[in-house]
């Protein structure tokens, strides 16, 4: 194992006085389902979800970023995707079966890399450029294993953007706050550069933190997980200003990036926004924030963060 990491610089273009990688995992995330399995194949109440998404954000000028799990690929029904990348979002690789990449053999993760480029190749046309790992892992200079970086350079990713930052839970709300500076990008030794997601997810706020009801949430999971909610259903794990509270730390964290020309890579889920906040408030709340300083907040994709990025010389 290799543990040197080597330093990036983060270039932000001419007259962009920050920047914010915001990047949807498009899934049926594993923690809301019944059987507790994570995939692709995504319910039509999310699928319009989505499309919302996408809807706000083209009212801004701004394009979104999906990583998709690429087994809901072999679905009959993929048009919400042409849509979306019709539209000029984005769409890029999240495996074909939401494995993580860094605890599985580099054998397995060869093929699920393989299989999910080539589904997103033909079906809509895409090469997948950066890879986003599943579920996540800490410290990828330790936990991410050399021959696993080297089927991720070898399966077309110079970028990888898999590591997320466990201290969230333990740390107090400035800390998450100064998301876009703990967190920085940085490259292995074989050359792939990771884009850690910074602070917290979306996952993490509505549904782990220690203030979140476990136990109603398992019992939801079981008797109605993956099922569309009635309009007015609020997610009974959590407390009655867990979404005020998302809204303004993410608001927070960008005003931190804005003040200190960051470049700021949060990491969220239509299914949690659906579940969580079904008036899409955050997206809005977030691009309308950005939209109103008086220097240029760019909201971009991870595509767009990778290109601001190279290994510094040493
Ligand atoms: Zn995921």
């Amino acid at each position: 194992m290799d543990y040197k990491r080597l330093p990036v610089k983060v270039q932000l273009p001419e007259g962009v006085r920050c920047a914010v990688a915001l990047s949807y995992d498009l899934e049926m995330c594993g923690g809301y389902a019944p059987d507790g399995v994570n995939h692709g194949r995504i319910i039509p109440a999310v699928q319009e979800y989505t499309l919302r998404l996408c809807e706000t954000a083209e009212r801004f000028g701004v394009r979104l970023h999906f990583f998709y799990v690429c087994n809901g690929l072999e679905e009959p029904d993929i048009r919400y995707l042409q849509e979306i990348v019709r539209r000029g979002h984005v769409i890029d690789n999240h495996t074909y079966s939401h494995r993580p990449v860094a605890v599985n053999s580099p054998e397995f993760m060869d093929h699920e890399l393989w299989r999910a480029n080539r589904l997103l190749k033909d079906c809509l046309g895409v090469t997948s450029t950066v890879l986003r790992g599943p579920v996540g892992y800490s410290h990828g200079w330790l936990n991410l294993p050399h021959a696993n970086r080297m089927v991720v350079l070898r399966n077309g990713f110079k970028w990888i953007t898999g590591e997320y930052d466990e201290d969230a839970f333990t740390r107090d709300r400035d800390y998450a706050v100064r998301a876009a500076e703990n967190h920085r990008p940085y490259a292995y030794p074989e050359g792939l550069i990771e884009i850690p997601i910074q602070g917290w997810t979306d996952r993490m706020w509505f549904d782990m933190r220690p203030e979140v009801n476990q136990a109603v949430l398992d019992e939801w999971r079981r008797k109605r997980g993956h099922q569309p909610v009635p309009k007015g259903w609020r997610a009974p794990w959590t407390d009655e200003g867990a979404l005020d509270g998302w809204i303004a730390l993410n608001l927070d964290a960008l005003d931190y990036a804005y003040e200190n020309r960051l470049l700021w890579v949060p990491c969220w889920h239509p299914i949690s926004h659906y579940l969580h906040d079904p008036e899409n408030r955050m997206l809005t709340a977030l691009l309308e924030h950005a939209a109103s300083k008086k220097e240029r907040v760019w909201v971009c994709t991870v595509r767009d963060a990778a290109a601001m990025t190279s290994i510094a010389k040493q």
